[in-house]
């Protein structure tokens, strides 16, 4: 039966996956569009801003040097690391070795999912927070862990209840996995928080993986804090950063992880089995962005701002009531009138033409809400406002 690919299978861990909730959203959505429609797309969290020309200058530069056309290491430049940990010292106040507590990561997913493989046995158990970025629980999946939801809810300030686990899951738990500022719910943790995380994972010796990847998006004067700002940090725990949404560099696919030197060398073994590092032109084109006077993310801070404002004052005026998040480009709204988030979101797309994410696409915790993502310009979220206002 040679050749019939009657013998090729799918592997079970695929099957193990959670399945992509947005599937029929996304015909919908592209339906619309091929019949000519203007949608306006508020569901990815992708910046449409573009990236700082200092940065494309660097890149296209670099890109004409043949020692930058060949493999390069997986531990990345040397320089790029420093500049990092120079990033670290000058925002955050935090000293990094840049030979064992940083390594560059082609983008900050892949290494978030990655990171299950170089740290968790079969069987042992995650703590993931619900809702949450998807790769969390699905890294966990593949590296046959147990997912342990930890649910945010508002009355929490969508801050898990540490209190709330179980001794037994968390003696069970390897790694824990906390996002300030949070996606999807653009909530903000306290230093209090971060130091009851790092009670809970000493007392049960398990890694708190932090991932700070809207660190440099806030709003109103807020400037969020690293998670190895905190004492005892570096001994327990480890940071995912990334410059895709600091300075508007998504497709470019460059992030780091910090901290901990021991989970650090784990997964740079790992990595060493399945990359050969980040393109070098990408890598200096990193740190031309790190070294950036602040003035260019000010401004950027300040665009994310007015439209977070232009749509929370203009949908508040439709009587849809939301809060106004301090940090990330998304608004976390709960559903008006009591519909699933799946019903509302489609109900959206299909008589306002506009995509919104329901919440219950992050986890079971997120059902009653649906997210925005700001990531269009003002003149379309007005227009977004309007038509929400109809249908509302
Ligand atoms: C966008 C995002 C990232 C960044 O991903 P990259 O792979 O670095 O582009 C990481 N974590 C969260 C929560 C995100 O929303």
């Amino acid at each position: 039966m040679v050749g019939t690919g009657l013998a090729v299978h799918k592997a079970k861990r695929l099957q193990a996956l959670p399945p992509y909730l947005f599937v029929e959203l996304d015909r919908a959505r592209r339906k619309l569009q091929a019949d000519g429609h203007d949608v306006i797309d508020l569901g990815v969290g992708d910046p449409d801003l573009p990236t700082p020309r200092p940065v494309i200058e660097r890149l296209s530069q670099a890109a004409q040097d043949p020692a930058n056309h060949r493999y390069s290491f997986t531990e990345g430049l040397a320089a790029l690391r420093e500049a990092i940990a120079r990033w670290y010292a000058r925002r955050f106040n935090v000293t990094l070795d840049p030979a064992t507590e940083i390594l560059p990561l082609l983008g900050s997913k892949e290494g978030i999912a990655h990171l299950p493989w170089a740290i968790v046995n079969p069987g042992d158990a995650v703590l993931v927070p619900d809702p949450c970025y998807p790769p969390y629980r699905s890294g966990t999946i593949l590296a046959e862990g147990e997912v342990i939801p930890m649910p945010l809810r508002a009355d929490m300030e969508f801050l898990p209840d540490l209190g709330d686990i179980s001794q037994r899951a968390a003696q069970r738990a390897k790694l824990m996995f906390l996002n300030y500022p949070n996606n999807p719910t653009a909530a903000v943790a306290s230093e209090s928080f971060f130091q009851e995380a790092i009670e809970l994972a000493n007392s049960y010796a398990m890694l708190i993986a932090h991932d700070a990847a809207y660190s440099e998006l806030a709003f109103d004067g807020y400037r969020p804090m690293s998670f190895l700002q905190v004492p005892g940090a570096k001994e327990i725990g480890i940071e995912f950063h990334s410059i895709s949404k600091t300075f508007q560099m998504t497709g470019w696919r460059a992030g780091w992880v910090c901290g901990n030197a021991t989970a650090i060398a784990a997964l740079n073994q790992l990595k060493t089995h399945l990359d050969s590092g980040i393109f070098q032109p990408v890598q200096y084109a990193a740190i031309a962005a790190l070294e950036m006077d602040d003035q260019p993310l000010r401004e950027v801070c300040g665009i994310y701002q007015q439209r977070r404002d232009a749509v929370v004052v203009g949908l508040a005026q439709a009587g849809w009531i939301m809060p106004k998040p301090n940090a990330t480009f998304y608004l976390w709204a709960p559903v008006p009138g009591g519909e699933l988030s799946m019903a509302f979101a489609r109900r959206v797309l299909e008589q306002a033409h506009v995509v919104i994410t329901p919440g219950s696409g992050f986890g079971p915790n997120g059902e009653g809400f649906v997210r925005f993502s700001l990531t269009v310009p003002i003149e379309r979220l007005q227009e977004a406002v309007a038509r929400l206002t109809k249908v509302l």
